[in-house]
């Protein structure tokens, strides 16, 4: 995720073992009230069942989940925060996603069941569900096949990621993508290190992929005064956009706020951006400007 928000069928897929999993009948009837309310931890399982329903996808970590309006995606959305991300932003607002033991093993039955009861509110609304973390790519089975399920209920997807591990996604995986929210946090392969403690090329990588395949994007960047804000590091953002063709619908400018902080303090990691204020109204249009001048729209 951008690090600027704050979060709150088939059985035929089954590759582990009866015993891991619940029926799916017991995950119909619960509610769906936001956190992780309704799912069911798949306490019981040892180690090594547990790593390896999490490489076939049986398992998900997830950290939480909700239901929101236009946040993460077109229409009313089901967001699912993954846990476990592989980058260190200096900006991030949930450093409580990072770790993936953190989060909550889910079952894939009982998210394909939330994603079928809520079906036709998301048809309705033009909306769907959307993947985020943490890192949504870090746990590619799970993601892709609660993916395939809802292309299969012809429930809209949306992938929120870096692109960081590009390539954990297999091109048959980014078919079942409909929209990427996809983070450039930097144009400059410098500064998306210093911003985030790793490389920039599996985003634009990951971006050109999509875009080879007419998928949907919509870029997103955060605007930090002094870290990101450059005049020629706004430009090679634009240029990585270009290099997303028509992909891109538009790109959202995020400017950095302190909504986060707390969280760090919380987890007692020194926090890069104590005094760090957010962009000026004259650098927000600045820099909508200049995304503007390479003939995108910006929000
Ligand atoms: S560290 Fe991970 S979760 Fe936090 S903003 Fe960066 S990519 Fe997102």
């Amino acid at each position: 995720m951008t690090g600027m928000e704050n979060n709150a069928q088939s059985t035929g897929f089954r590759t582990t073992t009866q015993h891991m999993l619940k029926t799916s009948k017991e995950y119909a009837s619960q509610t769906l009230m936001g956190g992780l309310s309704g799912f069911e931890s798949p306490v019981g399982l040892d180690r090594r069942d547990r790593i390896r329903a999490l490489k076939t996808g049986d398992i998900g970590f997830v950290h939480s989940w909700d239901i929101n309006t236009s946040v993460d995606g077109p229409g009313t959305r089901m967001t699912v925060f993954m846990s476990g991300c592989p980058l260190r932003c200096q900006y991030c607002q949930n450093p409580d996603t990072w770790k993936m033991r953190d989060g909550k093993p889910v079952f894939l039955d009982a998210m394909i069941k939330k994603v079928e009861r809520y079906a036709d509110l998301f048809k309705a609304t033009h909306g769907g569900i959307t993947f985020s973390g943490g890192e949504s790519m870090m746990q590619p089975a799970f993601v892709s096949r609660v993916f395939h399920a809802a292309k299969q209920m012809g429930v809209h997807t949306c992938l929120d990621t870096s692109g960081f591990l590009n390539r954990n996604y297999t091109d048959e995986m980014l078919d079942d993508i409909d929209l990427c929210l996809l983070d450039v946090k930097s144009g400059d392969p410098d500064i998306y290190e210093k911003v985030t403690g790793g490389v920039l090329q599996p985003t634009i990588d990951f971006g050109q992929r999509l875009a080879a395949k007419g998928k949907k994007i919509w870029v997103r960047f955060v605007l930090v005064p002094g870290l990101t804000d450059g005049e020629e590091n706004v430009d090679k953002v634009a240029r990585i956009c270009q290099s997303f063709g028509d992909s891109v619908e538009h790109i959202d400018v995020l400017p950095f706020h302190q909504l986060g902080r707390p969280k760090w303090h919380e987890m007692r990691i020194p926090y890069p951006l104590e005094d760090q204020k957010g962009p000026s109204r004259a650098c927000k249009e600045r820099v909508k400007e200049q995304f503007e001048s390479y003939g995108f729209t910006v929000y």
